[in-house]
């Protein structure tokens, strides 16, 4: 995204007090494909995901954090592998209907700090790089009521910024119909 690693790591440790983005206070936890569990049990971790009617996804602790989530350190034990929906943030997007997605972004330290210019890039790169993309339409209408709904937990969800609209409808691209959407 045209940040240095290294400064995308200091801002989160030193400057985000919860890492809320780790937290199911906030979000669904990170849906995870095949791919995505293959390449985390490499690691050696084992029994880190479950199953549910909306598809794998990371199994959290009682305390709402993300199985891989250091609560001491405030780092992820997987973080060069973590999914593509961590990967994404603080980048996010949802559903408007069948075809048409809505990009977002979450405010935060992060976001705060992210020139405004690289924005179109990122956004560019998720759309078109294929792990990006079949997470993006494997997981179109996951944890959608963040954004719809008022109701618990998202009310504790801090602010977004609309973005541009999806274009990832193209010659060759599966689209959000393939994927069971009416
Ligand atoms: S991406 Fe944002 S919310 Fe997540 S840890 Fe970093 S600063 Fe905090
Ligand atoms: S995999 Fe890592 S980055 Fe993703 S939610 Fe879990 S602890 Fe956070």
């Amino acid at each position: 995204m045209g940040i240095p690693q290294t400064i995308i790591d200091s801002i989160c440790i030193r400057e985000c007090k919860t890492r809320w983005c780790c937290s199911i206070r906030h979000f669904s936890p990170p849906p995870v494909s095949g791919e995505d569990i293959r390449l985390i049990q490499k690691t050696g971790a084992a029994e880190f995901y479950e199953k549910t009617e909306q598809g794998f996804h990371l199994k959290c602790r009682s305390d709402g954090y993300c199985t891989f989530f250091d609560p001491e350190r405030k780092t992820c034990a997987v973080y060069p592998v973590r999914p593509p929906d961590c990967r994404i943030f603080p980048f996010d997007y949802f559903a408007l209907d069948a075809e048409h997605g809505q990009w977002v972004i979450w405010d935060c330290p992060f976001s705060r700090r992210m020139d405004e210019d690289q924005i179109p890039a990122a956004l560019d790169r998720f759309e078109t790089d294929p792990r990006y993309l079949r997470h993006i339409l494997g997981s179109w209408t996951f944890g959608n009521e963040a954004y719809t709904s008022a109701s618990p937990p998202y009310k504790h969800a801090p602010g977004f910024r609309r973005l541009r609209p999806f274009r990832i409808i193209g010659p060759g691209l599966p689209t959000a119909r393939v994927i069971g959407l009416k």
